[in-house]
């Protein structure tokens, strides 16, 4: 994790480094950046590395402390997600009772993790405010993971040492994930919107993005003739119970990657790109309109629209703009 911590990110990996050969490492500390950045995998080297025996500085990752943080089984390490649903008051403060006492483990140091910090309710960040601001024992490290710092109360980033994680670039991304194993279609298609090589092939894995991936071949292999695919992708790409959202998520990625580059030419697309884009080149296409229906679908996801209603509008618009 430290060596590809130090590629992608060289200032938070130096920053860290710094810290902790120096014993300098703030008490509070506030990870932001945009989603698919290694923020939360960075807290929990971080842990590692004041957890772990052999740490020099960076956690060994191998022995049994470094083995349980990764598992989220460390007794001194607590991590609050909220990224799925909000964190409340009353986890802070059972939090901050469990963290008065002395610390379980025999290395002595706590760490607690806020991930989706942003996500917290307003008593609960109002009473992270005042644990902040109490005089904290030695032993206690708070890391809070933030998307953007602007839903946070402002004393409470003044009060934290802030690390920001730039996206990973693009090219980087895809040409690592290859070297993951992804393949190089789904490796280009995805790196334009997941910005962490591992996460990249981890989706590419996914039953939802293939879904999504044969829509999406679908919809270019009849652009200028879609009603003749509108029932194939309503019932075998959107049409599923468990995940439809997360597919026409993922085919409307797709379509805007694939679009945003075919406006420069698909200069680095893989040959199977590119021969897909041989037919829709044929044409001019509205490329700003299109990509403004698909904006606003997306922006539809986030809200309690009926599914079937946002893609059959979509396709619906898509006819029109393309026609
Ligand atoms: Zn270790």
């Amino acid at each position: 994790m430290d060596e590809r911590l130090k590629q992608q990110q060289p200032v938070v990996y130096q920053t860290l480094k710094n810290c902790l050969e120096h014993q300098r490492l703030s008490h509070a500390l506030l990870f932001t950046g945009p989603k698919g950045t290694p923020k939360l995998e960075t807290a929990l080297m971080l842990a590692q590395s004041l957890f772990c025996e052999q740490a020099s500085p960076f956690g060994c990752g191998q022995c049994p402390a470094c083995q349980r943080v990764l598992k989220q089984e460390y007794a001194d390490l607590v991590i609050l997600d909220g990224t799925k649903k909000s964190i409340k008051k009353e986890e802070i403060l059972s939090l901050q009772e469990r963290f008065s006492k002395t610390a379980v483990e025999k290395k002595g140091q706590k760490v607690y993790i806020l991930h989706g910090a942003e996500n917290a309710t307003t008593e609960a960040l109002n009473s992270l405010l005042k644990f902040l601001e109490e005089p904290q024992s030695q032993d206690i490290t708070a890391i809070l993971i933030v998307e953007s710092t602007d839903r946070l109360l402002p004393t409470i980033v003044s009060r934290c040492q802030i690390l920001p994680f730039r996206p990973v670039e693009r090219t980087l991304c895809e040409k690592q994930a290859i070297k993951l194993g992804c393949t190089v279609t789904d490796a280009w298609l995805i790196s334009h919107f997941v910005k962490d090589p591992e996460a990249v092939l981890a989706l590419s894995e996914t039953e939802a993005y293939q879904k999504a991936y044969a829509g999406f071949e679908l919809f270019l292999e009849h652009i200028y003739d879609l009603s003749r695919c509108m029932v194939e992708l309503q019932t075998d790409v959107f049409g599923s119970k468990s995940d439809a959202k997360e597919v026409l998520g993922y085919f409307i990625d797709c379509l805007t990657s694939f679009f945003e580059e075919l406006a420069c030419g698909l200069e680095d697309a893989p040959g199977k790109i590119k021969k897909k884009a041989e037919k829709v080149k044929e044409k001019e296409l509205n490329l700003a309109q299109i990509q403004i229906v698909l904006l606003e679908t997306k922006d539809k996801l986030s809200r309690p629209y009926n599914l079937t209603l946002v893609s059959d509008q979509m396709m619906i618009q898509l006819m029109e703009v393309i026609g």
